[in-house]
């Protein structure tokens, strides 16, 4: 017994001076960081020209949807022919008798510009005042409603997704001035069977305000029933030509760039 003892604390000992001689073994350590260690220069970002503030152009790589000119960028949503929307005075107005308009190209991600009036004087309450929409891949509406003084359900305001989620703000301009819509839209990934793998996000900023803050939005705009998850690759933009009775409204200085 006392033979087994003495061997154990012999071992012991033993670790302890191969614990203390690998304390003393010097080991690389970590290079100290520089500052050029956390400083990478390529890819470079490509250079964009910034729109001009005076003449409220569009930046140098945006596609434009329209320019005050003419729809040419736009066909019927219904038949694909040329857009029959009222162009004039360098805006286009809904033709509500044509029905919604979209864009022949067609888009992912992007960041989307569009400028839009509801016109003075017009009348009629809640969803049915200056009703019209912009559709994002086709299936997600952005809701564009007269929201000045007009109060409607609160997930259908300007600047919903609509009937999907209520805007953080009621940043709506007078009938007679133009509001601007900035919208960033990152779209869908879907996995094999057809759900969400990425569902798309938007951010909306109507009059420099933000309205939407990357919502993840559910699923289709549907009027009546719940948003359904329909898998799709690039899309067009889509306007709305709502049936509602009041006076159509206007849109001008329309731009897209692709993300
Ligand atoms: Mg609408």
């Amino acid at each position: 017994m006392k033979k087994f003892f003495l061997s154990a604390m012999m071992l012991m000992c033993a670790a302890v001076v191969v614990a203390q001689e690998a304390e003393k073994k010097e080991y690389p350590k970590p290079e100290a960081m520089r500052p050029a260690m956390t400083e990478f220069w390529l890819p470079q970002p490509k250079v964009v020209t910034p729109g001009d503030e005076a003449t409220n152009s569009a930046p140098s790589d945006a596609i434009i949807l329209f320019d005050g000119k003419n729809l040419d960028a736009w066909c019927s949503a219904r038949t694909g022919e040329a857009a029959e929307w009222d162009v004039h005075d360098g805006v286009f107005t809904v033709n509500k008798r044509k029905g919604d308009i979209k864009t022949r190209e067609s888009f992912g991600s992007f960041q989307l510009h569009i400028e839009w009036c509801i016109p003075e004087g017009i009348t009629g309450t809640s969803q049915g005042r200056g009703n019209s929409g912009v559709f994002l891949q086709d299936k997600y509406e952005i809701q564009i409603l007269d929201c000045y003084q007009n109060e409607t359900y609160a997930n259908g305001q300007t600047g919903s997704v609509y009937k999907q989620v209520i805007p953080l703000a009621n940043a709506m301009r007078k009938p007679g001035e133009w509001n601007v819509y900035d919208i960033i839209y990152t779209a869908p990934v879907f996995n094999e069977d057809g759900t969400f793998r990425a569902a798309p996000v938007v951010t909306v900023i109507q009059n420099g305000i933000v309205l939407l803050n990357n919502y993840v939005i559910r699923g289709t705009t549907q009027y009546i029933g719940h948003p359904q998850v329909i898998p799709h690759g690039d899309a067009p933009i889509r306007l709305q030509s709502h049936g509602d009775p009041s006076a159509p409204i206007s849109y001008r200085n329309i731009w897209i760039r692709k993300m």
